[in-house]
């Protein structure tokens, strides 16, 4: 108690001459000045004095104006002058990794420190913070995470929920996992309130004590009037903007590539230096951008124009380029995704060009099928693009569309809640402990359909993570703690009981980073067939992506990546974040005691190959699709009876035939038609002993199966002769 006071005492002496000193020197001197001058400066005190006297505060400012940088480091530096610096303890998320890190190099950049000491961030699989850390910047997935292990954030004294409008990323499907609909859940326990940015304040002793008697487990019917109530309560704060208005010029409705290499000539003709933010929909549209761009005279050369991309599936590493200046003369030409619509600020952009679509990830409840269209923006997104420009110098920005369809756009993109299927979110909700899912979640600000909560309940209990009465299973209960989404934590597991950890591994985190596979539209037949390589007639991407690993994995021991990943068109990048997943989640199983320290009793059996493909099948079920041949043709089927098509990029593709009855895939998504991703073949009997209840009505499930999941792991045995009953049923079937 009094010997950590005073450590915590000195500490926040410390930290108040070190910050004295650096204001006083003239590179500090310059940054005050420059912080001095941003629109949220003239209200300081006015925050300052709300968030002391409320509990929530939302606020809200025009893009720029400081929300992000100035508002934590405000009550960072008023605790700090006060004496208490060091007792304080703020955490602000943000809804990309990028940002987090971009933020918070910024902020400490503003407080003369090297990052990682007062200011830190973290992100899954990358952080920098040490003990002096007392603001940190995270993904909101970080944040839901200790939520769930430690509901009363012990320890935390702010948190800023930054960017709320956008409710959950959208950068489609893939990423699903670094967590999403924090603001969400904060807002149904009961927590927060959230709109814009919000600030929660527990740092004085007073508030303080009536924030803990408010803290007790909020119940479904209480959770409505406590937002109601902290609604009416809570102050709202406003900007003007900083960014000088941007002109905006409104094009006639003919969208195409070819308007947009104009806008881009016009602008490059121009005498004003700036870069060139472009917001297209999505990465097939950024690449195939650039290789019409790289041929252009004037766009193509590279002593005129710096090209970069921006886009939510590049390794970090790639995504820091974009905020390198470009050299005198040079314009840079930055082609993103709506990425860059609000958290990231590239500083020298003068000039925005929006091509007013993006992709966005919907969910269609009926066909229980995600969907990734591009659509229209909102007018919101729209004006957040217009703020983009400017930020330094008068801005311009170039909206490919006319201003009669912008006024026919919708007002504000709908939450991701209301958008994606809720499987990882259900379960998240029941591992707080809440009885039934569908109240709790009707008592959302805007409540999900209520199909869309079925389809994610029914799918709980299909594979085992819920009983019928909605409680957790066991493996329910180990699914919850997986940073992953719950099929894929289900393959995890089933690797780790059947001793075939090491592929699944791979598998698993391949299909939870992206797919290290590359595409380049100009040599795409040569990516495929390099792919094709490394599948061996296993009809199977999954196969495919271990094979891929494992021959990197040796490459890199060798010293030879580099060529290995040229010569098979893999991402290096890709295949490092893979590569750093698959010990995280190495980890993880350890500790909850689910793999031994030995790998070769993990591994004792992944060289068997059908008992591999039959992990896959107990992890991607119900994504299973029937192969129907035809003369000259094959065809799929899902258990719904909906037809379905394979991705080019699979090697399933390449086959005129495969013999195999069934294929198993971890997505299918409406594009047009409706496409499964990766896929493998399996036998009817993988999906008897590892699928769930088939309607033949044999029903070896897999429930049963876990339920004796200890004894298989304790008696590695056991699982030997399942495979053999297994392989037995194979001959049997195929007679
Ligand atoms: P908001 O969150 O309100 O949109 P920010 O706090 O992100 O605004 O940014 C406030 C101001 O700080 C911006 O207008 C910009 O001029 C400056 N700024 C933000 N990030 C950086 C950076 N990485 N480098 C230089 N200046 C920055
Ligand atoms: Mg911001």
């Amino acid at each position: 108690g009094s010997v950590m006071e005073k450590v915590l005492q000195r500490r926040s002496m410390r930290m108040r001459n070190m910050q004295r000193v650096w204001q006083e020197s003239p590179e500090g001197r310059t940054m005050l000045e420059f912080r001095k001058s941003l629109p949220s400066f003239k209200d300081k005190e006015r925050l300052l004095q709300a968030i002391a006297r409320n509990q929530v505060i939302v606020v809200s400012g025009e893009t720029g104006c400081g929300k992000t940088t100035q508002l934590p480091q405000y009550i960072l530096e008023s605790e700090i002058e006060s004496g208490r610096g060091a007792f304080c303890n703020i955490i602000c998320t943000q809804p990309r990794r990028i940002s987090a890190m971009a933020v918070a190099e910024r902020v400490s950049a503003e407080r003369g420190e090297p990052l990682g000491e007062t200011v830190g961030f973290k992100v899954r699989l990358e952080g920098m913070r040490g003990k002096n850390t007392q603001l940190l910047f995270c993904t909101s997935g970080i944040l839901l995470r200790r939520l769930l292990s430690d509901r009363n954030l012990n320890g935390i004294t702010h948190v800023f929920v930054d960017e709320i409008h956008e409710r959950g990323m959208n950068e489609g499907i893939h990423t699903s996992s670094e967590g999403t609909f924090l603001e969400d859940v904060l807002e149904m326990t009961g927590y927060k309130l959230t709109s814009f940015n919000q600030v929660d304040d527990y740092g004085q002793e007073k508030t303080w004590k009536t924030q803990k008697q408010l803290m007790p487990r909020k119940r479904k019917n209480q959770i409505t009037s406590l937002v109601e109530e902290a609604l009416s309560k809570s102050t709202f704060e406003s900007y003007s903007s900083r960014t000088r208005d941007s002109l905006s010029s409104w094009m006639p409705d003919c969208v195409g590539f070819n308007l947009i290499e104009a806008v881009l000539c016009h602008i490059c003709r121009k005498e004003r230096p700036g870069a060139v933010l472009v917001f297209l929909t999505g990465w097939d549209d950024i690449s195939s951008l650039r290789d019409q761009i790289k041929a252009h005279p004037l766009l193509g050369d590279p002593n005129r124009v710096l090209l970069l991309m921006c886009h939510g599936s590049m390794a970090t590493a790639e995504q820091w380029l974009i905020f390198e200046r470009a050299p005198p003369n040079i314009r840079k030409i930055v082609l993103a995704t709506n990425m860059a619509e609000a958290s990231i600020t590239i500083n020298d952009v003068v000039f925005v060009v929006d091509c007013g679509k993006a992709k966005e990830t919907t969910y269609d409840a009926l066909n229980n099928t995600p969907c990734l269209l591009p659509s229209w923006i909102s007018q919101a997104s729209a004006r957040q693009r217009r703020g983009r420009a400017g930020r330094l110098l008068p801005g311009e920005c170039y909206h490919l569309y006319p201003k009669c369809v912008y006024e026919a756009f919708s007002e504000y993109q709908l939450p991701e809640l209301l958008r994606t299927p809720l499987n990882s979110l259900c379960l998240q909700i029941k591992s707080l402990q809440v009885e039934s899912i569908a109240g709790f979640l009707s008592a959302a600000l805007q409540a999900p359909e209520p199909l869309t909560v079925q389809n994610a309940i029914g799918f709980l209990k299909m594979i085992g993570a819920l009983d019928e009465k909605e409680n957790l299973t066991d493996l329910g209960k180990l699914l919850s703690i997986l940073p992953v989404d719950p099929k894929l934590g289900k393959m995890l597991i089933m690797g780790a009981i059947f001793h075939c950890f090491d592929p699944i591994l791979t598998i698993v985190s391949g299909l939870s980073v992206r797919d290290p596979f590359l595409l380049p539209q100009e040599k795409k037949d040569l990516a495929l067939s390099a792919k094709l390589r490394f599948s061996a007639k296993d009809y199977s991407d999954h196969m495919a992506l271990v094979r891929a690993f494992e021959g990197w994995k040796n490459a890199e021991r060798e010293g030879s990546a580099y060529e290995y990943c040229w010569r098979n068109f893999l991402s290096a990048q890709t295949l490092q974040a893979i590569h750093s997943l698959r010990k995280q989640f190495n980890y993880i199983l350890k500790e909850a005691g689910l793999v031994h320290d030995d790998s070769a009793l993990n591994n004792k059996l992944s060289h068997n190959q059908s008992l591999v493909r039959a992990v896959i099948c107990s992890g991607l079920f119900p994504g299973i699709a029937s192969v129907v041949h035809r003369e000259t043709s094959m065809s799929f089927k899902t258990m719904d009876d909906g037809q379905v098509s394979l991705y080019a990029n699979s090697v399933n593709s390449r086959f005129p035939t495969i013999p195999y009855p069934w294929l198993v895939f971890g997505e299918k998504v409406k594009v047009n038609a409706v496409l499964i991703r990766d896929s493998t073949g399996v036998p009817d009997s993988s999906l008897i002993l590892f699928g769930g209840a088939l309607s033949t009505g044999v029903q070896v499930g897999h429930l049963k199966m876990l339920d004796g999941y200890i004894d298989f792991f304790m008696d590695p045995n056991l699982a030997d002769s399942y495979v053999k009953l297994k392989e037995e049923l194979d001959k049997l079937l195929q007679k």
